[in-house]
């Protein structure tokens, strides 16, 4: 016979334990993360935040990237943004399903800065640009790594990772990620070797949460050569030793106006510059890169920095990309003849460009042709390493 089961009387009872409230559930993650690969482009804030989010769904986005302020002053708009303003993005965000979201930020901080009032100035437009992804609820803030000047790469990388630091000070991150950009390698910036760009992401990682957002056309143009297939494959391995691919949860996706080593950062249409379509299929579906990740992660965000040249240019890059990503079938539906560029933008656009052409065109031509030269040089000097 089985002894009888005494009933189960607590030793010690704690009557607060009655008032204590069931603990909080695991919240659930954002249905974006189904851990499909996510495609999107660079929308605008123009009027509203809400119309990068509309522009984003018109354009079959799945994921978007915008400013979080003009990307070209130190002060375009307030530093903060008003809490109603910054809750119906993010309520809006959600409705639609998109992400992840990516800030960029402006183009003017230099985190690499040795000047103190630059420095000063860049770590103060930095802490904004965190304050202002924060409210809308970003995932990651994607920045340059700035220009070294006079110094060397060494008291570069100390001094980027050193502000980084600093601007997140006091400022709760709440699932903010930073990402370093990749560059092209223009006067002295640096980050054009993924060796630079690994070192700072280790030495953000020792204290908050940091990776890496790797650009094709800065890629390219630094004279990682991702267009053949043997390249990739290198490029990929460099990759893995360096910043580690773990750490790169989002790439911009941009063809180069520029070849190989060139140096210069000019965008191209996905497939219609130096980098081609082949080589843009070939990077989207490589197991390494475009491999879905699993169900309650995000995927890889693959996300179009392309020239409006002409109205639905934007539409198609998407397109584009799906397209060579294998995934026409999960594209969300696009708004036929949707684009950011309308008409009446286009006309006041080419105005100014006419107006500013003359003296733009003979420095754009000088420093594209010092780019080849440049490159030329730098294949000599690898061939010889
Ligand atoms: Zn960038
Ligand atoms: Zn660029």
């Amino acid at each position: 016979m089985p002894e009888e089961q005494p009933i189960a009387v607590p030793a010690e009872f704690d009557p607060e334990d009655e008032y204590r409230p069931e603990p909080e559930p695991e919240p659930l993650p954002p249905a974006w993360m189904d851990g499909k690969v996510r495609i999107g482009i660079h929308t605008s804030i123009a009027g509203s935040y809400l119309n990068a989010l509309e522009s984003a769904r018109k354009l079959g986005c799945n994921s978007l990237q915008i400013f979080s302020a003009s990307p070209r002053m130190w002060r375009g708009r307030p530093a903060r943004i008003p809490e109603l303003d910054a809750e119906a993005f993010r309520t809006r965000r959600e409705e639609l399903c998109l992400g992840p979201l990516v800030v960029h930020a402006n183009y003017l901080i230099n985190l690499a800065a040795a000047q103190p009032m630059l420095r000063t100035r860049s770590i103060q437009a930095f802490h904004d640009e965190i304050v202002r992804a924060v409210a809308l609820g970003a995932d990651f803030l994607v920045v340059h790594p700035g220009a070294r000047g006079e110094g060397d790469a060494k008291q570069a990388i100390d001094t980027i990772v050193e502000s980084v630091k600093q601007a997140t000070k006091r400022v709760p991150l709440a699932g903010l990620k930073i990402l370093i950009e990749n560059t092209a390698g223009m006067g002295t910036a640096i980050g054009s070797r993924l060796e630079e760009v690994g070192e700072i992401v280790a030495g953000l990682q020792r204290d908050l949460p940091a990776g890496a957002c790797l650009d094709t056309a800065h890629l390219f143009a630094a004279g990682y050569d991702i267009k053949s297939e043997s390249g990739l494959a290198s490029t990929i391995a460099q990759m893995e030793t360096t910043v580690g691919l773990e750490n790169v949860p989002v790439f911009h996706a941009n063809d180069s106006k520029v070849v190989l080593g060139g140096r210069v950062d000019r965008h191209q249409h996905i497939g219609k510059g130096k980098i081609g379509r082949e080589a843009f299929a070939r990077i989207l579906q490589h197991p390494q890169l475009g491999a879905p990740a699993g169900e309650g992660q995000s995927g890889r965000a693959f996300l179009a920095e392309t020239p409006i040249d002409d109205p639905g240019d934007d539409r198609r890059n998407v397109a584009t990309l799906w397209e060579l990503a294998g995934l026409k079938g999960q594209a969300p539906e696009a708004e036929k003849g949707f684009s950011m560029l309308t008409p009446a933008l286009q006309r006041k656009i080419s105005a100014e460009r006419r107006r500013s052409s003359r003296s733009n065109k003979s420095s754009v031509a000088r420093s594209t042709k010092s780019g080849i030269r440049r490159a030329r040089t730098t294949k000599r000097a690898r061939r010889r390493g």
